[in-house]
């Protein structure tokens, strides 16, 4: 069954085309580098879903070196995009990648831990069209809270790697100890918002896993 799945995605991402110089030489930087970046077909789902939502504002949890922040910002030509990083390192390449692809006029990048950044939001009372949650993984339940405080009705929230290399569907004592409470919180977090009755969610297994909520 996962041989099946596994040549399913395969095939998936063979369908995908070229992608402009830009956002090649970055996945190439990125490769290089071990920077995790969306994988390619979770890219074309984001881009979609953000031509089909059209948002106004963009949140973004783990901007890395820009990549999925230059995908969304160029999707929607007039959207504004927050985007938060803690890396340090990767603050002046994402910084020099957004200027590059020319969207740094529409992005804001906060340079803090999102745990932090998040509640400082939450104190501002901002809110956002749509939410693209790609940090730490283990996190995902623990930052739900205030996600949702941050959506207004109609917004969306995409989680990457909500399936964790199809990990999510092992028992826990399958896995190695250190793995073990980032996937029980990922479980916790996708029966949360299954379960929350101000969201409408599904759960995808494009890619690595995406869960979609519309808060109601
Ligand atoms: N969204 C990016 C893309 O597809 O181009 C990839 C993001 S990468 C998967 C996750 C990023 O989240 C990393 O650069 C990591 O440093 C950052 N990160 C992890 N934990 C964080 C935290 N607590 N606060 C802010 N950033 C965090």
């Amino acid at each position: 069954m996962i041989e099946r799945s596994s040549r399913m995605h395969e095939y998936l991402r063979s369908l995908e085309q070229e992608r402009e110089p830009l956002l090649r030489e970055l996945r190439a930087y990125a490769a290089e580098h071990y920077v995790p970046i969306v994988r390619e077909e979770t890219e074309s789902l984001l881009r979609t879903l953000c031509v089909l939502r059209k948002p106004e504002s963009i949140l973004e949890i783990g901007t890395a070196i820009g990549y999925s922040t230059i995908v969304m910002a160029r999707a929607v030509p007039e959207v504004d995009v927050t985007t938060i990083e803690s890396f340090d390192k990767r603050i002046p390449i994402a910084e020099e990648n957004l200027k590059r692809a020319a969207v740094d006029g529409r992005v804001e990048l906060i340079h803090a831990d999102a745990g932090a950044a998040l509640k400082k939001l939450v104190s501002e009372q901002k809110n956002y069209d749509l939410i693209f949650l790609d940090a730490a993984k283990g996190q995902y339940l623990l930052w739900l809270p205030d996600i949702i405080k941050l959506m207004r009705k109609g917004s969306v929230l995409i989680a990457d790697n909500v399936l964790q290399d199809e990990t999510v569907l092992e028992s826990r004592f399958a896995l190695p100890h250190r793995s073990r409470s980032t996937h029980e919180r990922m479980r916790e977090f996708l029966y949360q918002i299954k379960h929350d009755p101000g969201l409408d969610s599904s759960v995808i297994s494009a890619g690595d896993g995406i869960s979609l909520s519309v808060r109601l």
